[in-house]
């Protein structure tokens, strides 16, 4: 998988890709990841990337021939690609958005900055615009970092232990259950005897358990998701420990 990141502040990005896991699934072939800096397609001698808004108002707006530049200087590099641009006003991130990300061959991410990008560019060029949450930032580069950090994450070898990012919250519409290592006790509290039986069945269905009481709890609007999904040995459980009812309830009130 390439990922080409376009921005005005690559500094802002060096080092949270070249740590832990990333590094290592650099270091192995698995990603591969380019930092361009858009202020090097400026034609100007000044080198602006910004100029102010048309009709007046606040800040500045980021110009689109440096742009449309920078990112066809990556296609011609690695052929096509699917161009997103971190956006607030985007699609909502979330873990199907990381799963049908995974799927591309080459992403091209772009980071806004100032009051946002012209819109003939995003019009032209962009084939998705993605945001990570109702909230703003300074500019895309954090945002470009989280769709590298999960996009990866999921990629087939990245993970030590093969199951791991299957079983995360998320994958099914479940948070994880809660997890405990050592010590036994910690500042007076054991941690559940079922952990420590050996028996794997039991243990499984305990954190099966846990997982819904959490979701139910924490994250009605998931649990609803869900509902329809539990197979017919889940849903016994459930009943048995008095939880399907109020699964049934929820997804009632909140709605799928
Ligand atoms: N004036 C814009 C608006 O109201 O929609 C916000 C611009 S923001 C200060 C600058 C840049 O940060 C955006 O162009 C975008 O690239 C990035 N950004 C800010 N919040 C984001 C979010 N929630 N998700 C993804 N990118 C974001």
């Amino acid at each position: 998988m390439i990922f080409d990141i376009l921005t005005i502040f690559p500094d802002l990005l060096d080092s949270p890709l070249n740590e832990a896991i990333i590094r290592r699934a650099k270091e192995a072939g698995q990603v591969h990841i380019a930092i361009t800096n858009i202020r090097d397609f400026a034609t100007d001698k000044h080198s602006m990337t910004d100029d102010r808004p048309f009709g007046g108002g606040e800040g500045m707006v980021m110009k689109p021939e440096p742009l449309k530049a920078a990112i066809d200087s990556v296609k011609v590099k690695n052929s096509s690609g699917h161009v997103v641009l971190l956006s607030p006003q985007g699609r909502q991130y979330n873990q199907k958005v990381v799963q049908e990300l995974s799927s591309k061959e080459h992403l091209i991410l772009i980071c806004g900055r100032y009051e946002g990008v012209d819109k003939r560019l995003i019009d032209a060029n962009v084939d998705d615009e993605i945001s990570i949450g109702d909230y703003i930032l300074t500019g895309g580069e954090l945002a470009a970092m989280i769709i590298v950090d999960s996009v990866t994450r999921v990629l087939p070898g990245v993970l030590g232990c093969s199951d791991s990012a299957e079983k995360d919250t998320f994958s099914r519409k479940l948070l994880k259950h809660p997890q405990y290592t050592r010590p036994r006790t910690f500042e007076g509290v054991e941690i559940p005897q079922v952990l420590l039986s050996g028996d794997h069945a039991r243990i499984e269905q305990y954190r099966f358990l846990e997982s819904v009481r959490r979701t139910l709890a924490r994250r009605p609007d998931l649990i609803a998701q869900e509902y329809g999904s539990f197979s017919k040995d889940e849903v016994k459980l459930l009943k048995k420990h008095q939880l399907f009812d109020q699964i049934r309830t929820t997804t009632l009130h909140t709605g799928p």
